[in-house]
């Protein structure tokens, strides 16, 4: 009987996984990878970290070469290699080596597209000057860092603040480059709702990176007589004209389907390859994974582009073992994803509160500032944390948390809490580990879940940062019950000042027939506040996140 015969198109994260995963499950077929650049299996997401120097060998990008994977795996790996057609009727591809331009087809009787996503590039007058570029692969960062050794670059403009953006402006500021980001969105990080993005914005601020939000790039011109830019001068919308020894182009991505639009292959709204469960495209014998294909988000039910490495790796495992007769499924993806930048991080998983709103599915919104660990133990940092839940059965939709210390497990935590469909009571109940440099007997996550159960069980009403301004006083009134040294540093002109422990002695103070806003630095000691005053007939809400989240959303965005 004829060997199997697995194409594998795209040989880094999913189309790895998919050839590794293949020879596992059978060690007779033939497995031929196919790839166009020059390396297999390379550390994408350690790109940035090449730039700036802290990833010094470029050899620790590659996971693997060709040769490693013939040896342990026994792929016949060909790179430099473009797959240029698939003819579905003969089930053969026709592949293109590029360096000689010679064509050949090669049979299949399962293929796996694992094509990636390329970095868009709209039609902006001047992007394709010398001296921009864009980030997928080594040798793109081979010509950034010589572009910038050669012409010896001091000025960097990032544009687009997404993640690959973000990490690249750290890495060139790292490098000593003066570096300005430009985003056309009021905010950076877009999976992250406005008021947590905040926290990256001060973030990049402190750490001397110029920020445009709001504001486009209109074209990149040459300098004019007086400026002095190697690469450019972008020239923002606004008018603004910013001189780049270098530019990044970080804009996002566009899943790469040509091979399969013209091949047939069904593709879905957002321009993905459509595949179903299994990871099977409208052609049975052809599985599409990774950046290439749409997947269905798990809170909202929407279909969509949700480009990340781990959803690509294992959607390469499914497709292998599909082709095997093991059906297991990809059930869609939660865009678990997480950023550092400087000395903050940021990460978040499931829904945003833009993409709840958007497919109208009714949630409440809790913000907290927990220590990341036992305050009394030196070097506990606050975690700036948004937790989304349904309001009615306290089902768990997404979770965002940025902060010095402790964000990448608590949003792990949440991410598992999502997969196992858990509530916020679940939340509450969890048994995390606990020793003081760690966490607290009441780890952020228990709290989180605590703080939302009152609101489940209608405890305690929350009011937002962003609803304070439209308050009107004649309805309500703002309290503030922090203490007075924390007031002098800053407070919400036209609340009034109560400290928490004199709110008993002193209620007869607040207006019985008004609605009190009450706020403390996080909203915790605001929450007891509130349950005294509830208590004692007043109408009350808390205002989730507090002082923290006001005053770092409104400085951010000006609201
Ligand atoms: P890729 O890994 O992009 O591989 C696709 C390959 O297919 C490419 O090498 C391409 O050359 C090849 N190819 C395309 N068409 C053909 C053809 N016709 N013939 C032959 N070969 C072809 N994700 C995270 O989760 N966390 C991170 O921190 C993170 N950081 C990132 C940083 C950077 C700079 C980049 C670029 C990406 C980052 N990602 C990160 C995203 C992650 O790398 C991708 O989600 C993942 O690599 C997608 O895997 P894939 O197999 O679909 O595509």
């Amino acid at each position: 009987m004829q060997r199997k015969r697995i194409i594998i198109v795209g040989g880094v994260a999913g189309g790895a996984s998919a050839a590794a995963r293949a020879r596992r499950l059978c060690e007779k077929c033939e497995i031929i990878v196919f790839e166009r650049g020059p390396h297999v299996s390379f550390a994408n997401c350690g790109l940035p970290y090449f730039v700036g120097g802290e990833i010094v060998e470029q050899d620790s990008l590659l996971l693997q070469t060709p040769e490693t994977l013939r040896a342990r795996f026994n792929l016949d790996v060909r790179v430099n290699t473009e797959v240029v057609a698939i003819d579905r009727t003969a089930q053969l591809v026709k592949a293109r080596e590029l360096a000689t331009g010679c064509e050949y087809d090669q049979p299949y009787d399962s293929l796996v597209l694992s094509t990636g996503a390329s970095p868009l590039k709209p039609p902006i007058p001047g992007i394709d000057h010398a001296g921009h570029f864009t980030v997928r692969n080594i040798p793109d960062v081979e010509r950034i860092t010589a572009w910038i050794k050669d012409c010896n670059a001091c000025r960097a403009v990032v544009v687009g603040g997404g993640y690959i953006g973000l990490e690249m402006a750290e890495q060139l500021k790292r490098r000593g480059l003066g570096v300005t980001v430009v985003e056309a969105m009021p905010q950076v990080m877009t999976p992250l709702d406005p008021e947590m993005a905040a926290w990256l914005h001060q973030e990049l601020r402190a750490n001397g990176v110029t920020l445009h939000l709001s504001d486009a790039v209109a074209a990149f011109e040459a300098p004019q007589p007086g400026e002095a830019a190697r690469a450019s001068v972008v020239v923002l919308k606004s008018g603004q004209r910013l001189e780049a020894d270098t530019v990044v182009l970080g804009l996002g991505v566009r899943p790469e389907t040509l091979l399969a639009k013209n091949a047939g292959l069904e593709l879905g709204n957002s321009g993905g390859v459509r595949v179903n469960e299994h990871m099977q495209t409208s052609d049975p014998r052809i599985y599409a994974v990774g950046d290439a294909v749409e997947v269905r988000d798990r809170v909202t039910g929407v279909w969509g582009i949700i480009p990340l490495a781990g959803p690509a790796n294992r959607q390469g495992r499914i497709a292998a073992d599909n082709i095997f007769n093991r059906p297991t499924r990809y059930e869609g993806t939660w865009g678990t994803a997480i950023l550092r930048l400087f000395k903050t991080t940021a990460g978040c998983t499931g829904a945003n509160e833009k993409s709840l709103r958007k497919a109208n599915i009714p949630f409440q919104a809790l913000h907290l500032h927990p220590g990341s660990h036992a305050g009394y133990y030196p070097g506990a940092e606050p975690i700036a944390m948004k937790v989304l839940f349904a309001p009615d059965t306290g089902k768990l939709l997404g979770a965002q948390a940025v902060g010095h210390d402790g964000v990448d497990k608590r949003i792990d935590v949440f991410a598992t809490a999502l997969k196992g469909g858990m509530t916020v009571q679940d939340l509450a109940e969890l048994e995390l580990a606990y020793a003081p440099p760690f966490g607290s007997a009441k780890d952020p996550v228990n709290l989180a879940g605590m703080a939302a159960q009152n609101v489940v069980k209608g405890e305690v009403e929350l009011a937002q940062w962003n609803q304070v301004a439209t308050f009107d006083p004649s309805r309500t009134v703002l309290l503030d019950v922090r203490r007075p040294d924390e007031r002098a540093k800053g407070h919400i002109p036209g609340s009034i000042h109560i400290p928490l422990d004199e709110v008993r002695s002193r209620m007869g103070e607040l207006p019985r027939d008004l609605e009190i806003i009450v706020h403390c630095q996080s909203g915790q000691r605001s929450y007891f506040a509130c349950r005294i005053l509830a208590q004692n007939g007043f109408r009350v809400r808390n205002l989730t996140g507090s002082f923290r989240t006001w005053k770092t959303a409104t400085a951010s965005t000006g609201s």
